[in-house]
């Protein structure tokens, strides 16, 4: 008897374009493949080996490396029917694996992802995406001098998202322009307000999608809320991947981007600094005010004296350029113990505080700033 399966493959070279642009871009072929019983293990060994095989393509004289990925749909006993087979193993193949099977929880991301698509411009009408802040506070005194604003999705339909189920998704599709521009928008308001309100006014910063540095119109879209209301106690996020592209030029574009936004009056914060290929010349070619040490780095050094030996020569580093340095998720208080063994001055995590909606950051501000 022979065990059929739908091997869909696609680029991944072709997906982060498409990721990056539109759908239509995406390379793409379907095979229908049968095969002798095979274990799924042994199936997922075969073409992992098929995919390492065939992922050169000669282009004149040049061998270009297009990664593959595979999806594997079992078609079962009686058999599924082929088109939906076919189907399955596509959704399989834009998984997070080289070689993936399909399943019931990869449709059901499939399903949710098709379903906050159809929900995201009625969400941002409604008002259904929340600004949350988490403090920042001095390691030293404990006192809070700042917080970063974090987006939740309190849907109608779907029930309350944090940003880790669609910021993905967001920047795939676009959509996250609109909503980087509101979450930005209501935490100047909420300045503003604060001042009105004799709250004391901390710096807030927020999160700046990659996908704005080569957003047509992002730096006039960003005057005209300066316009209407201030840089003032504003800083903007930025992480390491804002600048990774293989294409000078366009790392080039990002770095003038961001020099623009500090000519504008925007302080700017390195986020999860540490995490990635920690690319130094980026701390000399932006104009960084901040730096923001990855939660990584903290949990590495808990264990390695040799990590810590980093962690310490980092804050240095940043202190020497003259930024503010800050860590992120301390949970502990051996943690916050350690950071300020090494220098380091401001903090940020579950220990000092947890993001909260408006309304409690308020009162929080009230009693620790
Ligand atoms: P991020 O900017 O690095 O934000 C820090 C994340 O660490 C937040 O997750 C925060 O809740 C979490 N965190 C804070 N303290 C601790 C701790 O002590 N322990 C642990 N384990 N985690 C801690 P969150 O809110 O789920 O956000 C995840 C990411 O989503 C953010 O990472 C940021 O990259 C992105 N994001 C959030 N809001 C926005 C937004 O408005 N725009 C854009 N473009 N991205 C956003
Ligand atoms: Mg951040
Ligand atoms: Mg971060």
């Amino acid at each position: 008897m022979l065990a059929i399966f739908a091997i869909a493959f696609v680029s991944i070279f072709a997906f982060w374009r498409y990721r990056a642009m539109r759908r239509e871009n995406e390379a793409h072929m379907q095979i229908l493949c049968l095969t002798h019983p095979v274990t799924r293990d042994e199936l997922s060994v075969r073409l992992a080996g098929l995919l390492r095989a065939n992922e050169y393509l000669e282009v004149g004289s040049m061998l270009v490396r297009v990664p593959l990925k595979a999806g594997i749909c079992y078609l079962g006993e009686p058999p599924k029917d082929i088109r939906a087979a076919i189907n399955d193993a596509d959704i399989a193949a834009h998984g997070e694996e080289t070689v993936q099977f399909f399943s019931g929880s990869l449709q059901q991301e499939t399903v949710l992802t098709t379903r906050m698509e159809s929900l995201q411009r009625q969400a941002l009408e409604r008002q259904e995406f929340q600004v949350w802040y988490q403090p920042k506070y001095d390691l030293r005194t404990r006192r809070c001098i700042g917080a970063e604003a974090l987006v939740r999705w309190q849907s109608a339909e779907l029930g309350f998202l944090p940003p880790g189920k669609f910021i993905a998704l967001f920047e795939s599709n676009g959509f996250i322009s609109d909503l980087d521009f509101y979450n930005l928008e209501q935490v100047m308001m909420f300045q503003r307000e604060a001042a009105e309100n004799g709250l004391p006014v901390v710096p807030i910063s927020v999160n700046q999608s990659r996908v704005h540095m080569r957003e047509q119109g992002y730096l006039a879209r960003m005057q005209g809320l300066i316009d209407r209301y201030t840089t003032q106690g504003i800083e903007l996020e930025l992480t390491e991947t804002a600048f990774d592209f293989a294409d000078h030029a366009l790392r080039e574009h990002s770095v003038a981007v961001v020099a623009a936004l500090h000519a504008m009056g925007f302080a700017i914060d390195m986020d999860d600094f540490g995490s990635g290929y920690s690319d130094l010349s980026l701390l000399n070619q932006l104009p960084l005010d901040v730096m923001k040490i990855d939660r990584s780095l903290l949990l590495a050094s808990e264990g390695s004296e040799r990590m810590c030996i980093v962690l310490q020569q980092m804050i240095d580093l940043g202190h020497a350029l003259g930024m503010k340095v800050i860590c992120e998720g301390i949970e502990t208080e051996a943690q916050e113990n350690l950071l300020r063994r090494c220098g380091c001055e401001y903090g940020q995590g579950y220990l000092y505080g947890k993001p909260m909606p408006r309304a409690e950051f308020e009162t929080f501000l009230r009693q620790h700033a």
